[in-house]
């Protein structure tokens, strides 16, 4: 999940907003954003950092507080700095120097894709109310809207359907409808802007209509716009489905960042909070 996830944020980083580079969208490497020089081909971004904060603390099985969640974001950002988050929002980590100042300073107020984007690991826990709670718990931190906290829901139940081998996948969509308020069956369409719920319907319409990882991320990426989000959490999902054909090219997985918290790091997370099934 996490290691695909990954992948799926670096390769999209690279298109994101970025329809000039769409002739590259094959799969044969990954592209240096136009305009985004600071981040490098390879380097995964914000999508992935916060997920891999909501990940550690499941796998830690801390308590579900939001002190305890703000303080992972925080030590998880300082620990391994990083471009990529929104301008207002990477400022904001900078400024704070731990979870009770994060809480006491922030002004949680979004509907755009940060809770939605960080959400999939939840899906590995095993009750869907538990899901729906945690998830919920997690967003408003920073994005304490309907329209924010339902695109993070809406994307935990999208892993959460996969890695429980809940049904085929054409109906992923329809299960998400049943538990989470939103139009999640309907087809998207179009370039996807910054709403949460843009990003998550991309993604979910993106995961019915392929059946392997490396045709999905040519896909999501094809969407335009904010592409790095809907693969993140595309590949969240598909990369944990009994359907799906796991054929992410070699040279992808093998030039994702390996720093201290890259691709080794991710792949031994992975393992500890799949083994928690
Ligand atoms: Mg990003």
């Amino acid at each position: 999940m996490l290691l695909e996830l990954a992948v799926g944020d670096a390769y999209g980083a690279g298109f994101e907003y970025a329809s000039e580079n769409l002739h590259h969208n094959d799969l044969s490497r990954y592209v240096a954003h136009p305009r985004h020089h600071e981040i490098c081909p390879g380097c995964y971004t914000d999508d992935t950092q916060m997920t891999l904060a909501v990940a550690e603390l499941i796998e830690e099985g801390v308590e579900w507080t939001s002190l305890n969640i703000a303080d992972k974001f925080v030590t998880v950002f300082k620990r391994d700095e990083r471009t990529g988050y929104a301008g207002h929002f990477y400022d904001f980590l900078k400024s704070v120097k731990d979870g009770q100042e994060f809480l006491k300073l922030i002004k949680p107020a979004s509907d755009k894709s940060g809770a939605a984007m960080r959400a999939a690991p939840i899906g590995i826990l095993s009750d869907i109310d538990v899901v729906l709670e945690r998830t919920k718990i997690q967003a408003r931190l920073t994005h304490d809207t309907p329209d924010g906290i339902h695109a993070a829901q809406a994307a935990a139940l999208l892993s959460h359907y996969f890695v429980h081998d809940i049904g085929p996948f054409v109906d992923v969509g329809a299960f998400i409808e049943s538990h989470v308020p939103g139009e999640w069956d309907t087809p998207y369409q179009g370039k996807v802007k910054s709403k949460g719920w843009m990003s998550v319907r991309a993604a979910i319409t993106a995961v019915k209509r392929n059946q392997s990882l490396s045709t999905l991320l040519i896909d999501c990426v094809n969407f335009t716009g904010d592409v790095d989000t809907v693969a993140t959490i595309a590949l969240a999902a598909a990369s944990v489905s009994r359907e799906y054909t796991q054929d992410l090219p070699e040279q992808l997985i093998m030039s994702l960042e390996n720093g201290s918290y890259g691709r080794d790091y991710i792949i031994q997370l992975d393992e500890r909070l799949l083994a928690l099934l």
